[in-house]
């Protein structure tokens, strides 16, 4: 098995953060957004515009995001460096890749966590289970991480969490 790159590397990626998602009124932005439309501080070249003040403009929400991966995973593997600035009919097809693979990072990144904890064998086994089922093998598609498998492990995690919760406050 092997681990996708759990870090963000926005040189890699077409910007797919600034795109995908809403900003929303209880949310830490300064304007309103919907999913699926580039923010308008988004440059050419994907970069932002307001980068070095996003909390004086009042988007901290910007500040406190991570993809954990998942933007260049979908641009560099899914989408083989495609871009829906190139191709605008690629766009909600990777919007919707972002959206679909940030929780599985964001849990990989948990599970990796939970990994380095002193647990006993049945929770360490689980943990190795459970990541195994976010990793397929070598994926080529969208669809292999809509997988029921790897769904259905996705699911697990909060009461897996639950279960490990006393071995992490021993070793805080
Ligand atoms: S403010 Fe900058 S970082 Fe935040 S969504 Fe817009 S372009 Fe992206």
């Amino acid at each position: 098995m092997q681990l996708p790159d759990l870090k963000e590397d926005c040189s890699r990626c077409a910007a797919l953060c600034c795109l995908a998602y809403p900003f929303e009124a209880e949310e830490n932005f300064a304007i309103l957004k919907e999913a699926d439309s580039p923010c308008p501080n988004l440059g050419q070249d994907f970069r932002c515009k307001i980068h070095t003040d996003l909390i004086p403009c009042g988007f901290g929400g910007c500040v406190a995001y991570s993809c954990a991966g998942a933007g260049q995973r979908v641009t560099q593997i899914l989408f083989k460096g495609k871009s829906w600035q190139d191709d605008p009919d690629l766009l909600p097809h990777m919007t919707y890749a972002l959206r679909l693979l940030r929780p599985i990072h964001e849990a990989l990144l948990v599970l990796q966590e939970i990994e380095a904890l002193d647990l006993p064998p049945e929770l360490r086994a689980q943990c190795t289970t459970l990541t195994l089922a976010l990793c397929p093998e070598d994926p080529k598609t969208i669809w292999e991480f809509e997988d029921k498998n790897l769904q259905e492990a996705l699911a697990e995690l909060p009461d897996f969490v639950e279960a490990i919760a006393p071995f992490a406050l021993d070793s805080a």
